[in-house]
């Protein structure tokens, strides 16, 4: 039976793995309690301390993972991108504006806006990937010939900063509000806090998300481009790898009645992790591709750092995508499969792109 409404997360929600490397989660929610300083300190409503209260439930708490202590121990090789994302946490933790609430409710608003959006996009924080995102599109829709309209909502740290991109967005997804004029009344508080602060909403954390859903949808946040670039990686590599990977996501929808190896896996943490490196090697098979992306060896090289630097340590979280050892080989092998197919001109179909997986599955995460 075909699920609907299904999510894969690639980023985003494993931010945690890489603030948990380096911070202390006791000493995070203590600072919490601390920094507070708008509940305690400031009553711009009159009616409610905390009138930015939360959003209907979702399926993500970054309060609640930080309580999870084993989240917060694990060895793993350190990262690059998990120093630079640790440098983004910091610079929050440090605002004098930052507060737990409030991040939870920007992350909320920001993730279900690009998740219902629906019209004009652009890619970047000035749009400068879009031209590179309608060459991929085009050419991933021919590379891969799914059955399926696949479409990519970008996500911008402006959202929040935007007067009525922001009452859309409470007017919509915030239950406590009931009318359009009260979203406005809302926005308007939520701007003047953000003239204040240098990281509501400008910090990339706002706009961290790489998620598929199992409708087409497609989500790349300016957020996350910023973060590998900030490690040194080329952006344009950056947006063709995340696109690509998030691509071969809709692959795994379309086959999943198919490619049933999942179902041999025990529980969510081996079925994540599959999914996530099989990712990687397709899209690593794409990017080397001289019908694909056709990057050259210092590009794919690159690739091949981008994929350690996201591998993250959560091995018994249900969230895990692989530990930065073993994304590396699924990206090495994924260039392989290219490097050998390639001489003979055609473009394996992903079913055999996911046979060719398959057989080298458990030499990466042996
Ligand atoms: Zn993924």
């Amino acid at each position: 039976m075909k699920k609907t409404g299904v999510y894969i997360w690639c980023c985003g929600v494993l931010l945690l793995t890489f603030i948990t490397q380096s911070c202390s989660g006791e000493d995070l929610i203590a600072e919490d309690r601390k920094k507070n300083l708008f509940n305690s300190q400031t009553d711009l409503t009159k009616k409610s301390k905390n009138f930015y209260s939360k959003t209907e439930p979702d399926t993500y708490s970054l309060t609640d993972r930080f309580k999870d202590e084993s989240l917060l121990t694990l060895p793993c090789e350190s990262t690059d991108f998990g120093d630079v994302l640790s440098g983004y946490f910091e610079s929050l933790l440090t605002d004098p504006a930052f507060d737990f609430d409030l991040l939870n409710y920007y992350l909320e608003l920001n993730r279900k806006y690009v998740t219902f959006y629906h019209g004009e996009n652009y890619y970047g924080e000035n749009g400068e990937f879009n031209k590179l995102a309608e060459k991929r599109i085009r050419e991933l829709t021919k590379f891969w010939d799914l059955n399926r309209e696949i479409r990519l909502n970008g996500q911008h740290n402006s959202f929040l900063n935007d007067r009525e991109i922001l009452t859309d967005m409470i007017e919509s997804f915030d239950r406590t509000v009931r009318n359009r004029t009260e979203a406005y009344a809302k926005a308007d508080l939520l701007l003047e806090l953000n003239k204040d602060s240098p990281n509501f909403p400008e910090n990339p954390y706002f706009a961290f998300d790489a998620f598929t859903k199992s409708n087409g949808l497609l989500v790349i946040g300016d957020g996350l481009l910023e973060g590998i670039m900030d490690t040194g990686i080329d952006g344009d590599l950056a947006f063709t790898a995340v696109l690509a990977h998030e691509w071969w996501h809709q692959a795994q929808f379309e086959h999943e009645d198919t490619w049933d190896y999942t179902d041999q896996l025990s529980n969510p943490t081996e079925i994540s992790r599959f999914s996530e490196l099989e990712a990687d090697f397709a899209a690593a098979y794409y990017l080397a591709h001289k019908r694909g992306a056709t990057y050259n060896w210092k590009r794919i090289e690159e690739y091949f750092r981008l994929s350690f630097n996201v591998g993250d340590c959560l091995i018994q979280s249900m969230d895990h995508h692989g530990t930065p050892t073993q994304r590396l080989s699924a990206a090495e092998l994924g260039y392989e499969l290219a490097a050998s197919a390639q001489k003979k001109g055609f473009i394996l179909s992903p079913s055999e792109v996911h046979f060719a997986f398959l057989e080298v599955f458990e030499d990466i995460t042996k």
